[in-house]
């Protein structure tokens, strides 16, 4: 045999080995996913795994090997698991999809599952929607946006013109932002409960979520040893959304400067959605935390802030958002937006543009009361909540011992309305999410789950 054969021949073997272990690697890691599943276990278990990687550590130690590099191995091992359990799980969506299906059956149903306002964009909308074919808008353009509405966006915000990039939706500039500026292997700090999607997106691309879970207890305030204590060598990013979904919490200015300094003191990325911005209900608002963020604006370069129109201009349908961040980071971030995109639609950003110049406040004013609403019916029927400072929600749990929010909410939704069950949101079981909407729909079904609770639990 030759030697550029017998070379071969080694490759080959070794080839064949990998994926023997890749196999191995595979069905354990479903095993495990099934096992716990199976057992009602929650997705991850953080104690089990800071000891498996206290092992890991030891034996790199002991053996000479390079930890990181064997601590990102052991983080794909345990996304696989994650990655399997999580499939089983009902989330505001699945709940959405069924919800859909009996309204196609003739059912009629109230929505509290959604997360989006149920009024229209503001009439700026309607008119750069008629006029925009005459405008031209709709060629191919550039990946970072067009150049009007970044300009725009740019004094918004206060910031330069090359730190906005157009995308289409916040949820796409999240996966974008998690997606290239993080690798396989490395970490991500989520604090529960949160929006699913920043999870979903790390899991996809291979990277290890450390979940922090807070409480109602402690006002769903997360703790900096909670942080300090999830942070190792392969730590990478935190993310942070407030005003919070699905609880509605906006953090102490105290506590998000901790954060910022552990952040700074770690160079890790901060990743944070303010998709809710607009719908801060604090009505003392001297507090006001924009300082903090704008402090670590001009402290790291390695902030990503995610924005949209969503929300704010109720918008969710023209799929329209943007982010601000470093030239650097959102160089990276084009790249993979063109590579997939090529550009966000160039109707949507100019009807975005006039959607700029409309007064929004009514919004704000209109889901206060709504919100206000909710948590008046929510406490005389007892439920167990913190008032939430903003956002669109009530995260709130019953009085009942051994209540299921998933099972409650099947229940529920045979009686013609829709909740979003709280596992979606975390390790969160018993709690369930309630949009604010409308607010005569809010009371019917309130009325509704009022009644279904009582027969099921009394
Ligand atoms: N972030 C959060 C916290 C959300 O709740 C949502 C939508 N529910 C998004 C981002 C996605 O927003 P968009 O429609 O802009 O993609």
């Amino acid at each position: 045999m030759s030697d550029i054969e017998e070379h071969r021949k080694k490759i080959e073997e070794i080839t064949l080995e990998m994926i023997k272990l890749l196999k191995t690697r595979t069905d354990i890691a479903k095993q495990i996913g099934d096992a716990k599943a199976s057992l009602g276990m929650t997705v991850t278990d953080e104690e089990r795994e800071d000891a498996l990687r206290t092992q890991v550590t030891k034996l790199c130690k002991e053996i000479d090997l390079d930890q990181s590099t064997a601590l990102k191995f052991l983080n794909l091992l345990l996304n696989e698991s994650v990655k399997v359990q999580s499939e089983s799980k009902q989330t505001h969506l699945s709940v959405f999809l069924k919800a859909k299906a009996l309204e196609e059956e003739g059912k009629k149903i109230i929505h509290f599952e959604v997360g989006e306002p149920d009024f229209k964009p503001p009439q700026e909308v309607k008119t750069a929607l008629e006029e925009v074919y005459d405008k031209g808008y709709g060629k191919y353009g550039h990946a970072k946006g067009i150049t009007e509405l970044r300009k725009v966006l740019s004094e918004v915000e206060n910031v330069t013109f090359e730190d906005i990039m157009i995308c289409p939706g916040a949820r796409f500039a999240v996966y974008l932002a998690i997606t290239t500026l993080l690798n396989p292997g490395d970490e991500i700090i989520v604090i529960e409960p949160s929006w699913p999607a920043y999870k979903d997106c790390a899991l996809n691309a291979g990277i290890k979520v450390r979940t922090i879970k807070t409480t109602l207890e402690t006002r769903w305030e997360p703790s900096i040893d909670q942080i300090k204590n999830a942070i190792n060598e392969n730590t990478k990013m935190i993310v942070l959304n407030y005003p919070n979904n699905p609880t509605g919490k906006i953090l102490s200015e105290k506590i998000l400067d901790g954060i910022i300094k552990i952040a700074k003191e770690h160079e890790l990325y901060v990743l944070s959605d303010e998709i809710y911005e607009e719908y801060d209900m604090r009505p003392n608002k001297d507090d006001d935390n924009r300082e903090s963020y704008e402090k670590l604006w001009n402290e790291t370069e390695k902030i990503i802030i995610t924005k949209s129109f969503s929300k704010s201009h109720a918008m969710t349908g023209y799929r329209i958002g943007y982010v601000i961040a470093d030239e650097s980071i959102i160089e990276k971030m084009s790249k993979l937006q063109a590579l997939s995109l090529t550009n966000v639609s160039e109707p949507v950003q100019y009807v975005a543009l006039q959607a700029l110049k409309a007064d929004v406040s009514g919004n704000t004013e209109i889901i206060k009361s709504r919100l206000d609403t909710l948590v008046k019916i929510a406490k005389n029927i007892g439920l167990e909540f913190i008032e939430p400072d903003g956002a669109m929600y009530l995260f709130a749990k019953t009085k009942y011992k051994d209540f299921d929010a998933t099972k409650f909410s099947e229940k529920l939704l045979e009686h013609g309305v829709a909740i979003a069950p709280g596992e979606g949101f975390g390790d969160y079981k018993e709690f369930f999410r309630i949009t604010a909407i409308d607010e005569t729909k809010l009371k019917e079904g309130m009325i509704i789950l009022d009644t279904v609770l009582k027969e099921s639990y009394e």
